[in-house]
């Protein structure tokens, strides 16, 4: 019996029934369709970064993708053309970017997980996200079992989602499209993207809109997220977590007005405006390392980061749900408003 709890980076999971290691495209195909022919659920594992699996563990088939290979080649216009199966490290690829001259993804620098993965929730942070540079993404469709390929249009990258991720029926682990490959499109060169986030134009010393090199731009941001301990690190317990428990909530103008003055307020285009649930976790009175009795601190916000929830060691998933119900009913209380959840809950 394989224990999830060794393959999240939470450290939280029971037993999984079956549990699958797929080294290659074909093995991860003929396992889902297996699965899915004897109707079994089905719970496609990467890194095991952004889920928050229940102790019960899963009843259903696991199949750990470990497919590896990357494969490029230069356009006519001279753009680097890369192809990356969904095994590899996400962060091991960004850093062959940023060595290649490969330029968009710097910014996402430090961020756990596995290449496959990142076009599911795509991922961001620092002012970029994954969807400004995937080209294409293969996958196989638990529908028609066909392998079809996704144009970066039809991907539907939102914040924080896709296609892929919409496609998770309420009560399933995974969704329609199972990740095999990503395709990515890279303007080539040294210097990264405008410096888009203000955290980071201030550690690195330049202003918002400038121009740095991709490589210090990496360095930055990995030397940022290892101060909050945003960069997992099996030592480091403050970063057993899923990152971000809550994303950041897009309110109606109105509701945005009903705010204190200075919460934190980004106007959108289309007239909603994003606010940060860290500051609102924050001022609804949940500090660094707060814990609920329950929990006995094994479940607790980081102590360097209120968007965190943490196992502090031997936490279980129930007591980290609990501690994120009270947040949520506490932040609900005081502004009205839900946060949502960012990790699976399997
Ligand atoms: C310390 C820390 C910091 C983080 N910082 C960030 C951040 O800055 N920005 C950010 O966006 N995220 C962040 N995350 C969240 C997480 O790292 C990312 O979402 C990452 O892309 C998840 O990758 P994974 O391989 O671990 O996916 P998993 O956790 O294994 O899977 C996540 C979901 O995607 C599905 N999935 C995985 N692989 C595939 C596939 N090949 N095909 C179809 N579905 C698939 C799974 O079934 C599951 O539903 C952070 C997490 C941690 C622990």
């Amino acid at each position: 019996m394989t224990r999830l709890s060794d393959y999240t980076t939470f450290g939280i999971g029971g037993e999984a029934k079956n549990f699958i290691v797929a080294t290659t495209e074909q093995e991860i195909i003929d396992a889902v369709v297996a699965a899915d022919d004897r109707s079994a659920r089905v719970l496609i594992l990467s890194g095991g970064s952004n889920m928050l699996v229940g102790d019960a563990g899963f009843d259903g088939t696991v199949v750990k993708v470990a497919t590896k290979g990357i494969e490029t080649h230069v356009s006519a216009s001279g753009r680097a053309i890369v192809t990356v199966a969904a095994g590899e490290v996400w962060d091991e690829f960004v850093a062959l970017s940023v060595t290649n001259g490969w330029l968009g993804i710097e910014a996402l620098s430090g961020i756990p997980g596995l290449v496959g993965a990142a076009p599911v929730q795509n991922i961001g942070a620092y002012g970029q996200e994954v969807g400004d540079t995937v080209s294409q993404v293969r996958a196989l469709d638990r529908v028609t079992r066909n392998i079809v390929t996704f144009t970066n249009q039809a991907c539907g990258f939102g914040y924080r989602t896709s296609e892929f991720k919409r496609s998770v029926q309420p009560g399933q682990a995974s969704g329609r499209y199972v990740v095999l490959q990503v395709g990515f499109e890279f303007a080539p060169g040294t210097l990264a993207s405008p410096v888009a986030y203000a955290e980071l134009a201030a550690y690195l010393g330049v202003r918002l809109g400038d121009r740095v090199d991709a490589s210090r731009v990496r360095e930055a941001v990995l030397a940022i997220r290892a101060s909050k301990s945003m960069v997992y690190s099996p030592d480091d317990i403050d970063s057993h977590s899923a990152g971000s428990f809550f994303t950041n909530p897009y309110v109606s103008a109105e509701a945005a007005a009903t705010l204190p003055a200075d919460a934190p307020r980004f106007g959108q285009p289309d007239g909603t405006v994003k606010t940060s649930a860290a500051w609102l976790i924050d001022h609804a009175g949940f500090g660094k390392g707060f814990s609920i009795p329950e929990s006995s601190g094994r479940a607790a916000l980081s102590s360097k980061h209120v968007l965190a929830l943490t196992n502090r060691g031997g936490a279980t998933a129930t007591e980290v749900l609990a501690l994120a119900d009270a947040i949520r009913a506490g932040v609900q209380a005081q502004f009205g408003i839900d946060l949502v959840p960012e990790p699976v809950l399997v």
